[in-house]
C-alpha cells in the first residue's frame, strides 16, 4: 500500500494549488486524478480576481500568470460593470486568463515542490479511524494517508462518501456556453444584450474564436439531455434572431444556477475545498477564485497540523474563516441571477442599481466583495487590519509580499521594538522575526504586525503603540501552537521543505 502524509482528490485549480501549499511546506502529498490528461479543450473560467492575484504573488509565482494573460480594469456585477482600478493594491485588474492555464501553472508548481501526481486514479471508496485514513482507487489499489482532501468538484465523491450534506437552492435556469467559430460576429471584444426571451454574451477570445453564452430563466433543462451545436444555436437564435453564423465547436456546456454549500467542510481527517464545498452560477467569475483560496487558507494550517507543529483545532478555523466567505459568494451569485432576468420589474430594479453603482462607495463595496479584498476573518484585539490582508508594502529592502514566498509566517517589525526577540524566540522555527523599515512615502498603519503564512494579519501593534507582549504569545500560540521545539507530527519522516532564501537574518 502507498503511504504519504495528504491525499488530495482531484487535479483542478484548487486540489494544485492546495497540493503546492502543502508541497512548499515540505509535507508529503499525493494528488489523485480521474482524468487520464489535463483538460485543454474545455476552459470553464476565465479570470483571476484581485485577491487570487495576490495569494500568487505571495509566493513568487504571479509572473507565469501574468504572462499568459491579458488584464482588463473592469469586473461585473450581474453585467453591471465595476472599475477596479482603484482597489488598493499592487493588482488592480481582473486578468483574463484560460482555466486550462491555470492548472497547467500550479500543477507545474507542484512538482516544482516535490508533489506527486497520479492521473487516471479515481477515488471510488475511503475508511477513517483514529491514525489515517485508508483510499480506495477505482483500480483496486489503495493508499495511506494522515488526512485526505476532497477537491473532486461540485459532484464530489469525498463529500459523499463522507456523508457530507449539500443544501442550497435549486436551479431556477439553463445556461450554454459554447467555444466556437463565428462567420458574422457582433462588433467588440464582450457583447451582452438582454431581449425578451434570455440574455446572450458573445466574447471573443482572438484568432477567430468566441465564447457564446445564453441565459433563459424559469427552465431548467434535463439532466439527462444531450447538449449539441443545435440546441446551442437554437437557444441563440431565440434569443438574439440570430446565430451569428455559428460553426466548428470546440466545446458545449450547459449548467444552472443551484447553488449550494457543504454543512461541514471536515469530517474527522477527511476536508472538502473547491467546488466540492460549495457551488453557484458562474457570475462574476468568483469560483475558481473561491476554490483557490480555500487551498491557501488550508494549506498552511494542515501542514502544520500534519507536521505536529499545531494543533489539530487549528483545522477547524479553515470552516470558521471560509464557510462564511462561500456562503456570501452563494448568495451574491443569487443576487446576480435574480437581476439577469428580463421582466419589466427586474429591468426597473438594474436601472436602479446600474445608477448607483456610479457611486464610489457602492462600486467599491461591491468590487471588494468580487475581487475578495475585503475579506475580514474573525480574530480577537482591535486595530483596522487585523484578519485583513496585509497591505504589499514597500519596504526599504522588497516588499512585504516578498516575505511570503516560502509560506512561513513573520512577525514583521516596522519600529525596531527589542521586546519583540524574547516572545519570537519561542516560535522562532515557525515565525520568522523581520526587522525592515517602511520605504519613504509608504504608510504601514503599524508598528508591527504579525502576518500568517495566507497573508492575512493575526496581531498588530498600531503606529506609536507599544507591542503587547501577552497577546502576541496568544496570537502565537492561537495559529502556529505552543512556544519551544516541535513535537509530534506523522511520525513519518518529512521531506525538506525547500530553500527558504530569504531568511529572516538577511533583511535584520
Ligand atoms: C461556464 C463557467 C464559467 C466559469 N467562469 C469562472 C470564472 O471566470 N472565474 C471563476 O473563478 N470561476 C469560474 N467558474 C467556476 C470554476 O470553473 C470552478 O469553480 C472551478 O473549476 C473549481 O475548481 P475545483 O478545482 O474546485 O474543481 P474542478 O475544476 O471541478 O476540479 C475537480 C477535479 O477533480 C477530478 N475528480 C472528480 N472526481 C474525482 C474522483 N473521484 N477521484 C479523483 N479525481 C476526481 C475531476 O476530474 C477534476 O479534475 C466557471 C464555471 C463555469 C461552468
Amino acid at each position: 500500500m502507498t503511504e504519504t502524509q495528504v491525499v488530495v482528490a482531484g487535479a483542478g485549480p484548487t486540489g494544485l494549488m492546495l497540493a503546492g501549499e502543502l508541497g512548499l511546506a515540505g509535507v508529503d502529498v499525493l494528488v489523485v486524478e480521474r482524468l487520464p490528461e489535463p483538460r485543454t479543450r474545455e476552459s470553464r473560467a476565465g479570470g483571476l480576481h484581485i485577491r487570487t492575484l495576490e495569494a500568487l504573488d505571495q509566493r513568487g509565482i504571479l509572473d507565469r500568470f501574468l504572462e499568459r494573460g491579458r488584464r482588463r480594469r473592469n469586473v461585473h456585477f450581474s453585467g453591471l460593470w465595476l472599475d477596479v482600478s482603484d482597489v488598493p493594491t499592487r493588482h488592480p485588474y481582473l486578468l483574463v486568463i484560460p482555466q486550462s492555464e491555470v492548472e497547467r501553472l500550479p500543477a507545474e508548481r507542484a512538482a516544482e515542490v516535490g508533489v506527486r501526481l497520479r492521473r487516471g486514479a479515481e477515488v471510488a471508496g475511503f475508511t477513517q479511524d483514529g491514525g489515517g485514513v485508508t483510499v480506495e482507487l477505482a483500480d483496486g489499489s489503495r493508499v495511506r494517508a494522515d488526512h485526505l482532501v476532497g477537491c473532486d468538484g461540485g459532484r464530489s465523491t469525498v463529500r459523499r462518501l463522507a456523508g457530507i450534506d449539500f443544501p442550497g437552492t435549486p436551479a431556477t435556469m439553463t445556461a450554454l456556453l459554447g467555444d466556437v467559430e463565428l462567420a458574422e460576429p457582433p462588433s467588440g471584444d464582450i457583447f451582452q444584450e438582454r431581449r425578451e426571451h434570455g440574455t446572450f454574451s458573445v466574447l471573443s477570445f482572438g484568432q477567430d474564436w468566441f465564447r457564446v453564452l445564453t441565459n433563459e430563466f424559469d427552465h431548467v433543462a434535463d439532466r439527462d439531455e444531450r447538449v449539441t451545436l443545435e440546441v446551442l444555436r437554437d437557444a441563440l437564435v431565440k434569443i438574439a434572431g440570430t446565430d451569428y453564423g455559428m460553426h466548428s465547436p470546440r466545446w458545449i456546456s450547459r449548467y444552472g444556477d443551484a447553488a449550494r454549500q457543504a454543512g461541514s467542510y471536515r469530517e474527522g481527517r477527511v476536508l472538502l475545498a473547491g467546488d466540492a464545498a460549495h457551488i453557484h452560477f458562474p457570475a462574476g467569475g468568483q469560483g475558481l477564485n473561491t476554490g483557490v483560496q480555500d487551498a491557501v487558507n488550508l494549506g498552511w494550517k494542515l501542514a502544520a497540523v500534519v507536521r505536529g507543529q499545531a494543533p489539530d483545532r487549528l483545522l477547524d478555523t479553515y470552516q470558521a474563516e471560509r464557510h462564511p466567505v462561500a456562503a456570501r459568494v452563494l448568495q451574491n451569485t443569487r443576487a446576480q441571477t435574480a437581476l439577469w432576468r428580463v421582466d419589466a420589474h427586474t429591468s426597473a430594479l438594474r436601472e436602479v442599481l446600474g445608477d448607483l453603482v456610479g457611486i464610489d462607495r457602492v462600486r467599491l463595496r461591491l468590487a471588494g466583495m468580487t475581487t475578495a479584498t475585503d475579506i475580514r476573518y474573525p480574530m480577537e484585539g482591535t486595530g483596522e487590519l487585523l484578519g485583513r490582508r496585509v497591505p504589499d508594502l514597500a519596504l526599504d529592502r522588497g516588499r512585504v509580499y516578498d516575505l511570503l514566498h516560502s509560506a512561513r509566517a513573520v512577525l514583521l517589525d516596522l519600529a525596531g521594538h527589542p521586546s519583540l526577540d524574547a516572545v519570537a524566540a519561542g516560535w522562532a522555527d515557525r515565525v520568522d522575526l523581520v526587522r525592515a523599515r517602511p520605504a519613504e512615502g509608504s504608510d504601514p498603519g503599524a508598528d508591527a504586525v504579525l502576518i500568517r503564512p495566507d497573508g492575512y494579519v493575526a496581531w498588530i501593534t498600531r503606529t506609536g503603540g507599544r507591542p503587547d507582549p501577552d497577546a502576541l504569545r496568544t496570537g502565537l500560540t492561537r495559529w502556529f501552537g505552543p512556544a519551544g521545539p516541535l513535537v509530534g507530527g506523522s511520525g513519518r519522516p518529512h521531506q525538506a521543505a525547500p530553500d527558504r532564501n530569504r531568511s529572516a537574518s538577511q533583511l535584520r
